[in-house]
């Protein structure tokens, strides 16, 4: 496979490599997210300096969004509607094709990393699964019978709305468009707002933890029985307190109720309900994914 290139654009930073796999990122580097011009100019910089060592075949962006990742639209490779300050409709792609003059490929971050885990991680070989990154945000993204999701702009999984009981849960939600919206209510910013403690400093046996894994398992019931995955992946900042896989998964067995009677769900949701494989590198990895794929057609 041919040497490519991949930039994770994140909201705070872009993290870009060049390489081929995941046990073969020759060069990586990160960069504060700043102005626009700044960002990109950096980011073309690093790229020059590779190829001027060796040629590269594609880049691949997995971006912050919303976004346009429709090729035959007008403003394909821009950045749109995002509350990111001076990164309205931002052409991010464009710039960065043509100083470099290769093809580029460009997604959001969730459709890259979902890719990245295809390839190389938790989904390699299955055609129907979805990813989902529980942080700062809430972003989903996966394929439908191999191919990644885009439909209309793109999934924004984050912004569902789900079952909120204001009995037993008062917190509005914070996001700044819905409230209570899946990501108003399920995000790190959601459980220092409710419970006034960032979720690293909550002990395991909390009671926010019984109510994050509530609220994760409605969206992922939703998204079960909306898209019918072949596997769920879970991953982002929050997952990582020990317990809350397992509170998910167990809580998604009771919303579901025995109606969906697939094995997997059933007696194996350990293998259904699972952690990404590619750990820290995941989204600069699903970038290069969306290079190497570019590269081969
Ligand atoms: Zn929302």
């Amino acid at each position: 496979m041919g040497l490519v290139g991949g930039i994770e654009a994140g909201g705070s930073k872009f993290v870009c490599a060049v390489g081929t796999a995941p046990h073969d990122l020759r060069a990586q580097t990160e960069l504060p997210t700043t102005s626009p011009d700044e960002t990109i100019g950096r980011v073309v910089r690093f790229f020059q300096d590779q190829i001027s060592h060796e040629p590269l075949a594609a880049i691949g962006i997995g971006s912050f969004g919303p976004l346009d990742a429709h090729p035959a639209s007008r403003h394909f490779g821009y950045i749109t509607s995002t509350p990111k300050a001076g990164w309205q409709n931002v052409d991010l792609a464009g710039p960065i094709r043509r100083t470099l003059q290769l093809p580029v490929a460009f997604d959001t971050d969730v459709n890259a990393a979902a890719l990245g885990e295809h390839m190389w991680g938790a989904a390699q070989g299955l055609d129907t699964f979805v990813y989902v990154t529980v942080g700062t945000g809430i972003g989903g993204g996966g394929m439908v019978e191999g191919k990644l999701i885009h439909g209309l702009l793109h999934p924004e999984m984050g912004h569902m709305r789900i079952a909120h009981d204001r009995q037993t849960d008062p917190f509005p939600g914070v996001c700044p468009f819905h409230g209570d919206c899946w990501e108003g209510l399920a995000t790190g910013p959601a459980i220092e707002a409710r419970w006034k403690s960032k979720g690293q400093h909550l002990p395991r046996d909390h009671g926010a933890w019984q109510l994050e894994a509530h609220y994760l398992a409605l969206g992922v019931t939703n998204l079960v029985c909306v898209l019918s995955p072949q596997r769920i992946i879970l991953g982002g900042g929050v997952m990582r307190q020990e317990s809350l896989l397992f509170l998910v998964r167990r809580k998604t067995q009771e919303l579901l109720s025995g109606y969906i009677q697939a094995p997997e769900i059933v007696e194996r949701i350990e293998q259904y309900i699972v952690p990404p494989m590619l750990g820290e590198n995941a989204g600069v990895l699903g970038a290069i994914a969306l290079a190497s794929r570019m590269a081969k057609t």
